[in-house]
């Protein structure tokens, strides 16, 4: 059988882009997923203290508000259990094909249909939509005799929970996002905690906190009241813009507060001086966290800021020739962003993969379709992640699109693609707005491709985004039969 939609993935952009088309009556549709659970990177991302960044009121689908969420910043558990919670709501358990882990997607012109091979047998659809997410795949780095470790080596993103660290020696590469959000957690168990820092994080103090039984009540009994905090959340994130991408010299505010932040929490001034970031604030992740730098002024965590050389059996061994000791490795090194391996499996008209479109060699539209891949929808596309609100608004403005396209290739039984021109147009116009952007003030991120080209953010008011995927522009595509 020929599915209408094929969506790979069934994280938030996965089961929202169901939810939508369902919506909008598009029916035979089935959802990829290479785990045997559904969520994502909320599912994958299970290492102790693993946080979202943004309220829970604006992380969340609109369509879908949450009123018992127990803390105004969730933790990954109740983000999963919210997923596991919509997903039969809107009765999506049953079109998800789990532990069927996609190989290939390849566009056959003559049938005009796309074929994916996966690892349970191939599938044909008319339109696919890759909801694959931007942090899917863990990176773990090269560094040389890393496989040579004697013990057990764990990425963040893929926790194993059976590995003791109780009194053990354990050692953390990695400073970002992932790193002080499990840092503090490990820190209080382990005998001795080594934690590598390359480039030291701009951190503020987190304004999470639990949420009352009160406001909980409310909110499941006034919808309007919890919409209204979303409202005011998502406008307080929008005014961010004026920093980030207006006039970056505006961080100096921000800066000033997380400086504060650290002569308040870090007495020490070698390891203070050691943990101050010298680039702009916001043109790397900008981090939330109360009780990281508490964790690193503990007496058995060492922070070491001497380079990496190699990994040896027994332990790092830094460029100054010390070995440190570690009976565990914790890899929080982020993962392939604009080098995600899904690209290089997903084959065009042409023979070009969307890898090439990642590393900023094709232009795309709307950060969703790309030229020679027609009827194909990438969610959290080329420039469409956030500094500084919540990606399930830009995704939702995605859908918008998408689900209009994808309308008319079914109903017209065509193939729709952007034009070229279009999609030229579309990305010209935001490689011209990123260099003056505080992501353009000259940091290495992980925003930034091979090329230092930034094909990952989107820099402008997400309002912007939200107007400009309003619409299926008709003159905008190629509809062909
Ligand atoms: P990340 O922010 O990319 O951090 C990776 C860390 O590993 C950086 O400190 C990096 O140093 C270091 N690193 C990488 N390769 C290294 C090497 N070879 N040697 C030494 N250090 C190395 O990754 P992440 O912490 O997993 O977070 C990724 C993204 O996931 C975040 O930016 C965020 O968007 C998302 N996330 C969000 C949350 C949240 O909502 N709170 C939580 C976790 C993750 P350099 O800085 O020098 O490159």
């Amino acid at each position: 059988m020929v599915l209408n939609v094929a969506i790979i993935g069934s994280g938030f952009a996965g089961l929202g882009a169901a939810i939508r088309l369902q919506e909008t009556k598009v029916d035979n549709i089935a959802i990829f997923e290479r785990a045997s659970d559904l969520g994502g990177t909320w599912r994958d991302n299970a290492y102790p203290g693993c946080r979202c960044d943004v309220a829970s009121n604006l992380y969340s689908f609109s369509f879908a508000p949450n009123p018992r969420w127990t803390n105004t910043f969730s933790y990954q558990p109740e983000i999963w259990r919210y997923l596991d919670d919509v997903a039969p709501r809107h009765k999506l358990r049953p079109l998800i094909k789990f532990e069927h882990d996609v190989t290939h997607v390849e566009f056959d012109s003559v049938a005009q249909l796309w074929s994916i091979t996966t690892t349970q047998g191939l599938y044909f659809a008319r339109t696919v939509v890759l909801a694959t997410g931007g942090l899917a795949e863990p990176r773990v780095p090269e560094i040389p005799g890393i496989d040579t470790f004697a013990g057990p080596l764990m990425h963040t993103a893929r926790w194993d929970p059976s590995v003791t660290l109780s009194d053990k020696r354990v050692a953390v590469i990695g400073t970002g996002a992932s790193a002080v959000q499990t840092i503090p957690r490990v820190a209080g168990q382990v005998a001795h905690l080594d934690v590598f820092q390359r480039t030291p994080s701009w951190i503020l103090p987190h304004l999470g906190h639990p949420v009352r039984e009160r406001t909980k009540r409310l909110f499941a009994t006034l919808p309007l009241l919890q919409r209204m905090n979303r409202i005011y959340g998502y406008w307080k994130r929008e005014l961010l813009v004026l920093g980030f991408v207006k006039d970056p010299s505006r961080m100096t505010r921000a800066e000033t507060i997380a400086r504060d932040h650290l002569t308040r929490q870090i007495d020490d001034p070698d390891l203070r001086e050691r943990l101050a970031p010298s680039y702009r604030l916001g043109c790397k992740r900008v981090l939330l966290s109360n009780d990281y730098y508490p964790a690193l002024a503990r007496d058995n965590v060492e922070l070491v800021t001497t380079s990496i050389q190699c990994v040896e059996p027994q332990g790092v061994r830094t460029t100054d020739g010390v070995l440190h000791e570690c009976d565990v490795l914790i890899a929080a090194t982020g993962f392939f962003v604009t080098d995600n391996p899904m690209g290089k499996k997903v084959r065009g008209t042409n023979g070009a993969t969307l890898a090439e479109a990642w590393r900023g060699d094709m232009s795309n539209y709307k950060g969703t379709m790309f030229p020679g891949f027609p009827n194909l929808f990438m969610l959290s596309g080329p420039n469409t992640s956030l500094g500084h609100s919540s990606i399930i608004f830009m995704l939702e403005s995605q859908l918008n699109y998408a689900v209009k396209a994808i309308r008319v290739a079914l109903q017209r039984n065509a193939r729709v693609e952007p034009t070229e021109v279009a999609a030229e147009q579309w990305t010209s116009a935001l490689q011209e707005k990123l260099p003056g952007t505080v992501w353009g003030t000259g940091c290495a991120s992980w925003y930034l491709n091979e090329h230092g080209k930034n094909t990952t953010i989107w820099p402008d008011f997400t309002f912007k985004f939200r107007h400009q995927t309003r619409h299926f522009e008709v003159r905008d595509h190629v509809v062909s039969n």
